[in-house]
Parts: C-alpha cells; structure tokens; sequence
C-alpha cells in the first residue's frame, strides 16, 4: 500500500489545480486524477480543474476511514495480527494523551503483543463496559 497524503498539507480554503495539489501532497498528477475519477469533486468542468482544499481533506479523511477496520467495543487494535483484538483478561491501561484523547493498552489475548486504542475521553464510561481499566503510567516519553 503507497505512503498516505496527509490532509493537513493542503490548506481548506485554497484551491488547487491538479498539479499544485500533486505537489503539495507528495502524490502524481496521475494519482490526484484517478482521485477525481474516483469522487473527487472538482470546482470547475473545465480544464485546467480546480480543487478546493476543503474537498482534498474531506476526500481523503473518508478514503482512509472506509479502509480501516472499525474495532467492536471490546476490542483494541494489534499491529501485530493486523486486526482488532480483545485484550487478555479484558484488562487495559489508560493513559490521557491531551484533554479530549485517551490511549488504552493491553496485551493480545491472540499473540500477547502490546495492543492500543486512542479512544476519546468523553467516550471512556462506553469502554468501562468493555474493558477492566487501570491508569497507565504517566507519559514520560
Ligand atoms: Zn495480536
């Protein structure tokens, strides 16, 4: 799978033509019209076309969500078995990443690697159901 354009690297209120968006992007001009081939939604149907930056983001956003697996409540994610994993005796530790965002840790109960979910705080009493959990330690990376 080829490296992921990050969204944040067009700006939401410019627009783009497909060179300046390849550019900008780090992508080909033959990957940004595959992308309008795709959905992409251009702002004019005449050449040269232009991009907003606002459609890029949110073309993109939506492209990366549909290939990610959605995690069932009870799950974290394992880089190692590539999949969502319940974690061994359902017990995870949290640790608070910045204030809306929580990362849960546990151990597969598939393969015993380090598995983790970032997961938003105000959302944590849904996890309480799911999970036993500890505080983690404090980060100090
Ligand atoms: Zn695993």
């Amino acid at each position: 799978m080829s490296k992921r354009a990050n969204p944040m690297s067009v700006k939401a209120a410019m627009s783009y033509e497909i060179g300046e968006a390849a550019l900008a992007l780090g992508k080909t001009p033959a990957t940004i019209r595959n992308w309008i081939k795709d959905g992409l939604p251009v702002m004019s149907s005449r050449k040269p076309y232009l991009i907003s930056g606002a459609a890029i983001r949110e073309y993109l956003r939506a492209k990366y969500k549909s290939a990610k697996r959605p995690l069932d409540a009870d799950q974290l994610f394992c880089p190692s078995c590539g999949c969502g994993r319940r974690p061994l005796n359902s017990l995870v530790t949290i640790q608070a990443l910045t204030v809306p965002t929580s990362l849960l840790k546990g151990i597969c109960e598939h393969c015993g690697g380090t598995n983790t979910r970032m997961i938003s705080t105000a959302r944590l009493s849904d996890f309480e159901r799911a999970f036993v959990i500890r505080e983690g330690p404090d980060s100090d990376a």
